[in-house]
């Protein structure tokens, strides 16, 4: 049994499909190979719009068409019989999809999962079609009756137990060489639709792995493997082959999107390697996360993180920055889900860098206000490189100023205007 995972932009138009349906053909072998595919193209940020109080309804018409005529852009190229089956099945999801839409608003967090699912619905949908239609005989499962998460609706937390018992002896199981499944959504506990947070069908590929005991999983992108910095602000990049398991947890953690950061552990618990391939030229050897001792070949890696907060939080009694005060601060922090991406104490201060989110800083700051004093900069990059030398920082930071730097032996990060 292998995985496959397809994010959005290897099913994005219809020489897409086609394209990913090739690779499918090429790696057809004796083991069952069970196919994860995300939303088509942008579709899940269309769909964030459609769920119900984002915007008034009087502009789901526009939205919703939008989501369809891209589609069914698609639909047309790949299917010319317009009596094809898939034109009744999509006709089907998007009026479901338009009646969701209309409900009055409830809970955000539920009402956002039982919107944006339709992404996933309709893209597996076309393409276990597709598949058909060209010979290669799939089943279709609704990943929703077997991945179970707790009732946050969003960013659900994975019930591993209740998975792996709904995974042994499900239709993924069930002998068809070829299964279609969805990234992404999930079936909550009280029957209801999840989702596991943006970004999250590689995760799902990872938690199916586990639970199948897969030979290997593989995620195909639209880059070469698992770059050394992305491209977007390194002209020179260089793909490293091996990664041990552990360092790809720390680079997806430190903000490396090539994968999500839940995705790692899963499949190192059960000793199961991880491929990154490309799409674009699926017989390249891509990157291969697995059990190694380093990573292959030893190179400096670098991440960028912009939009960045620095804040720093001062008691205003001037008691020292102990344990009292941290207590307060990150109870405050975890109420309101506010990821810190650095923190760093002197005697008398409390520094962090947190993401750009102007409501999520006043609210900190109406929380702390009464015991600390508050400042921030905002706009600010952080820069995290491994296997750093004293010449690549002088080199990147060049003249920009370094509001605060941390070193350990192998990692540095930097806080710079
Ligand atoms: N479609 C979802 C998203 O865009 C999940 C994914 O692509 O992994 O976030
Ligand atoms: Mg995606």
């Amino acid at each position: 049994m292998k995985v496959f995972k397809f994010g959005g932009a290897s099913v994005n138009s219809a020489p897409a499909v086609r394209n990913m349906a090739d690779i499918v053909r090429r790696h057809l072998g004796n083991s069952t190979l069970i196919v994860v595919v995300s939303a088509m193209g942008k579709t899940t940020n269309m769909l964030e719009q459609l769920v119900p109080g984002v915007h008034p309804a009087a502009e789901h018409p526009a939205l919703m068409q939008k989501v369809k005529d891209y589609h069914y852009t698609i639909i047309h190229d790949l299917f010319p019989d317009a009596g094809h089956p898939v034109y009744a099945a999509a006709g089907d999801l998007f009026a479901q999809l338009e009646q969701q839409s209309a409900q009055a608003p409830t809970d955000y967090n539920f009402d956002y999962s039982q919107t944006v699912c339709f992404g996933e619905l309709i893209s597996t949908t076309i393409v276990s079609h597709y598949l058909n239609s060209i010979g290669l005989d799939n089943r279709w499962v609704d990943i929703r009756t077997i991945i179970r998460t707790d009732n946050q609706y969003r960013e659900g937390i994975v019930d591993f137990a209740a998975t792996q018992r709904n995974t042994d002896g499900s239709p993924l199981l069930s002998g068809t060489p070829l299964v279609v499944t969805q990234g992404f959504i999930a079936g909550s506990a009280d029957g209801h639709t999840s989702t596991l947070g943006r970004e999250g069908s590689d995760y799902s590929a990872s938690i199916l792995s586990y639970c199948l005991g897969a030979e290997s999983m593989t995620i195909w992108k639209d880059v070469p493997g698992f770059l050394n910095a992305d491209p977007k602000y390194f002209p020179d990049t260089v793909k490293i082959e091996q990664i041990p398991y552990n360092e790809a947890i720390e680079l997806a953690y430190y903000g490396a999107s090539v994968i999500h950061p839940k995705t790692v552990k899963p499949i190192q618990n059960k000793n199961i390697q991880l491929h990154i391939k490309s799409f674009l030229d699926p017989d390249a050897p891509g990157s291969v996360i697995g059990p190694f001792s380093t990573i292959q070949p030893l190179t400096p890696l670098y991440i960028f993180k912009n939009n960045q907060t620095l804040l720093s939080i001062l008691p205003k009694d001037f008691s020292f920055i102990a344990e009292d005060n941290l207590q307060t601060i990150f109870a405050a922090l975890a109420e309101l889900n506010i990821r810190v991406n650095l923190m760093q104490n002197t005697a008398l201060s409390f520094s962090l860098c947190i993401d750009d989110n102007p409501m999520l800083l006043t609210r900190l700051r109406d929380r702390l206000q009464k015991q600390f004093r508050l400042r921030y900069n905002q706009g600010l990059q952080l820069i995290t490189i491994r296997y750093y030398t004293q010449d690549i920082i002088d080199r990147i930071v060049g003249t920009r100023t370094i509001l605060l730097q941390q070193r350990t032996r192998t990692t540095t990060q930097l806080i710079i205007q």
